[in-house]
């Protein structure tokens, strides 16, 4: 009988209906091929094959019992904890939790059946739903730092697809810059020389850093607070992207807000004068620069 303490914390969660699977220590890299469980739920016995001794790193399948709001940046959780209303109260104040040595896991449980994996990059979030997995404590992070379990209850919140609005939106942000870049590049065509200096000389995160400060997420993504003047954003409403060269704010009371625009339709709004003005201003910082 295995009675060592990865085991104990493997039946722990066996119990709750949720199976635990070794992991390489110091690492992510599961040691068992572990999407066939999603097809079956094995005998508890198997556990003690998993876990012979405490010589692994553990992770959890996600799914019908457990859903995982895994935020990679602490500060980022922190001003989604002080916004966030309702049953996600609950969850911040005694639901179960994992602190990472980046940032936290909520565990939850959810009751879409839709509900599969997916990104938030702006915010820096996963939801981790069916066929995911999760890395828990008391693992050890390639970096060195311990995974720590913050125990609590594992709430049930219905649907998470209210936290983020954005991941609720069934066009993902991606496809949408994609389709406005197109329509961009046909107003391109009919644009002068100017614009297009300007776009390749402009950096779009150079403007933005001297009006607010920036927080870095994946893939170019950038968030911080919202440039618009007339905008007084209290917590990180405004994302822009390095590779696309686009921003936004995901506030609804905001003129960034309908559409992603470039560093020349965000200029307008930050300096409150006409396009002509701005590409003029533009330009000449150009002309400076490579003089
Ligand atoms: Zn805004």
């Amino acid at each position: 009988m295995s009675n060592n303490s990865l085991y104990r914390i493997a039946e722990f969660w066996y119990d709750k209906g949720i199976l635990a699977i070794p992991v390489i220590p110091f690492s992510k890299v599961p040691c068992v091929r572990w999407s066939h469980f999603y097809k079956f739920f094995p005998e508890k016995d198997i556990l003690k094959v998993f876990f012979p001794n405490d010589d692994f790193n553990i992770a959890l399948l996600c799914g019908e019992n457990l859903t995982v709001v895994d935020f990679d940046d602490y500060d980022l959780y922190l001003q989604w904890e002080k916004t966030s209303k309702g049953i996600w109260r609950a969850v911040i104040n005694h639901g179960m939790k994992v602190k990472t040595p980046r940032g936290i896991h909520l565990y939850v449980k959810t009751t879409d059946e839709k509900e599969y994996s997916r990104r938030f990059d702006p915010l820096c979030v996963d939801i981790k739903a069916k066929r995911g997995i999760v890395i828990t404590s008391p693992s050890t992070h390639p970096s060195g730092e311990k995974y720590h379990l913050i125990n609590g209850d594992i709430i049930n919140v219905g649907t998470t697809l209210d936290v983020f609005p954005e991941i609720n939106d069934k066009t993902c942000i991606i496809e949408r810059i994609e389709s406005y870049e197109r329509e961009r590049e046909c107003n391109n065509v009919k644009s002068s020389g100017k614009i297009q200096d300007i776009k390749t000389h402009i950096n779009i995160i150079d403007i933005v850093l001297r009006y607010t400060k920036l927080k870095k997420g994946y893939d170019g993504w950038y968030v911080g607070r919202c440039v618009n003047p007339s905008h007084k954003d209290r917590h990180p409403s405004f994302v822009v992207n390095d590779n696309y060269q686009l921003c936004k704010c995901f506030s609804t009371n905001c003129a960034l807000n309908s559409k992603w625009h470039d560093v020349i339709d965000l200029f307008m709004i930050i300096s409150g004068t006409n396009r002509h003005e701005v590409i003029e201003t533009l330009y000449s910082e150009i002309a400076i620069k490579t003089i």
